[in-house]
């Protein structure tokens, strides 16, 4: 992870691309392109990359394969998950085969910095970009430099929005905000548990479910979704009897970790020498709000658009719209529907979601989420199941 010094003594101020946000999707948008040759920047405001994250590092088994990852950044596999109701009734669903691995994240986007460095990519850290302007033939980054230094100003004749959720670079260059927001929020303590618990219920888990994502025999990560009082709503939860006598409160925990996560996506991805990729675009299953394998591929399809741009020198808005044709096609009816399935979930009493749970642990309906079940695409399961009469009628009375 070399140092900020180190880099910025070698680089050009000019570049075919400048990526702004090192974390899964920017960092597969840069390798692909400094692969394909050209002159790739990308600028990260922290000291190093993967730190700070704020994730619990499930990534479906599919990712794995489809981006050549290595297994080393395997920490477990999930064959299991223990769903628990409102009524603290638990339920285990198991698959044959793992449908996700646990990785560790800070080291998995080190991972994705080396590949995308190797690939001849310029990484850049302690670069916190301020301003993005389209200028003549190209697009000017100003980023101020740890904390002392002088901003400085880049130039490139495209940039990559690639900063996850947050607006504040968006809207000065002209986007639209994505309205709908969750907070995800998370810490890590010592808590042992043997696989994936996930808990219902309005009181503990407001925005559909808590989660326990065990790391290792003693230490876990504890988080959850909410709209609002992120520490406060977490702490309500680690509260629970049955979670509290489980804490080693003698053992380190970290401090509660809040981040803001898009509902939807932007209604325009793309604008004259702009694309907008990953979590930034609203690239996330609005079920499960995991967002790494949908930011890695937008990434891709932005890299394989711009990749054409740069080489026929057509950089303008009409243009880089392949992109956004590209990422609707292969994502938007699915986070559609993982839109219409978390309204009509969030609408559900905790009666309805203990009649769906029961409903799930009867064989018929558990072997149709076995078949139908799939880490990162959810709609053919959420089309079986609302076809189900039952399921339709609990859900049509929320
Ligand atoms: C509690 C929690 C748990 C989660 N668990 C999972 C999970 O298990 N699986 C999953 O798939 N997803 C999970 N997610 C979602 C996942 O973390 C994000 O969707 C994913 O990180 C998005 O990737 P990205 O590359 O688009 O953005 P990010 O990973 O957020 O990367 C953006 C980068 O841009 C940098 N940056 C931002 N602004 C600037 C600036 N102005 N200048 C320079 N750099 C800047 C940031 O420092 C950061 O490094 C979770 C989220 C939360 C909150």
């Amino acid at each position: 992870m070399g140092s900020k010094g180190e880099e910025a003594l070698t680089v050009k101020d000019e570049f075919d691309v400048l990526i702004v946000g090192a974390g899964p999707a920017g960092l597969t948008t840069a390798s692909s392109l400094a692969r394909a040759g050209f002159h790739v920047g990308v600028l990260e405001e922290h000291v190093e990359i993967g730190n700070p994250v704020n994730c619990s590092g499930i990534l479906g088994v599919e990712a794995f394969g489809r981006f050549d990852l290595s297994s080393r950044l395997i920490r477990h596999s999930l064959d299991s998950v223990e769903f628990v109701s409102p009524r603290g009734l638990r339920w285990e669903f198991r698959t044959d085969k793992p449908l996700a691995h646990v990785v560790d994240r800070g080291e998995f986007d080190a991972e994705l910095g080396v590949a995308a460095r190797k690939a001849g990519a310029t990484v850049l850290l302690e670069h916190r970009v301020t301003d993005i302007r389209t200028v003549f033939g190209g697009v000017a980054v100003t980023a101020s430099e740890g904390s002392d230094l002088e901003p400085r100003t880049l130039t490139s004749r495209v940039v990559v929005v690639a900063t996850g959720a947050g607006m504040p670079l968006l809207s000065k260059l002209g986007f639209n905000d994505i309205p709908a927001k969750l907070l995800g929020v998370q810490a890590e303590l010592d808590l042992p548990a043997s696989q994936v618990e996930v808990y219902f219920g309005h009181k503990w888990a407001p925005e559909g479910f808590a989660w326990i994502v065990p790391l290792g025999r003693r230490r876990s990560k504890v988080g959850l979704l909410c709209r609002r009082d992120g520490p406060r709503v977490l702490e309500r939860f680690l509260s629970r009897p049955d979670i509290a006598e489980r804490i080693d409160i003698n053992g380190p925990a970290t401090e509660i970790r809040t981040s803001v996560l898009p509902l939807g996506f932007l209604s325009k991805s793309y604008a004259d020498r702009v694309v907008v990729v990953g979590e930034a675009a609203g690239h996330l299953k609005p079920t499960t709000c995991g967002g790494i394998y949908y930011g890695m591929l937008t990434g891709e399809i932005a890299a394989d658009v711009i990749a054409s741009g740069l080489e026929q020198d057509r950089l303008d808005s009409a243009s880089l719209g392949a992109y956004e044709t590209r990422w609707r096609d292969l994502l938007q009816d699915e986070i559609e529907t993982g839109l219409k399935l978390r309204r009509s979930f969030k609408l559900m009493s905790d009666w309805g979601i203990e009649r769906l749970m029961s409903l799930a642990r009867h064989e018929g309906i558990a072997s149709m989420i076995r078949e139908k079940a799939n880490f990162d695409w959810h709609r053919g399961l959420i089309d079986a199941v609302l076809q189900n009469t039952t399921v339709g009628r609990i859900l049509g009375a929320a």
